[in-house]
């Protein structure tokens, strides 16, 4: 697990790129099979991260868990959490609509 490593090499951020894609592209998709009211789209999106925040914690925690040095701290880790939520909510970065042309609808 490298999440939590500041992303200063183009790889890192190659791989931020690819996840973003992916979660954008799997949210849009499932809402053009399946539409749901916005918020309760956005809510269950918000959930599924918290799954994710604790199955990774999960996978950090025993002798056979990861050993990147990373230590789950859940009340620190979700204001960090938050704060990228309300940055990206606020501030959506700049790429944010050349990046939307091919997601679809909602
Ligand atoms: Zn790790």
């Amino acid at each position: 697990m490298k999440a939590h490593i500041p992303h200063a090499c183009t790889e890192t951020c190659t791989a931020e790129d690819a996840l973003d894609e992916a979660l954008r592209r799997a949210f849009w998709q499932s809402l053009n099979r399946t539409p749901l009211p916005a918020m309760h789209a956005l809510e269950v999106a918000a959930r599924t991260i918290g799954t994710l925040y604790r199955q990774v914690a999960q996978a950090h925690e025993g002798p056979n868990g990861c050993r990147c040095g990373w230590e789950p701290d859940p009340d620190c880790d979700l204001i960090v959490l938050e704060a990228n939520l309300a940055a990206a909510l606020l501030q959506p970065p700049q790429s944010d609509l050349a990046r939307m042309q091919p997601a679809g609808r909602a």
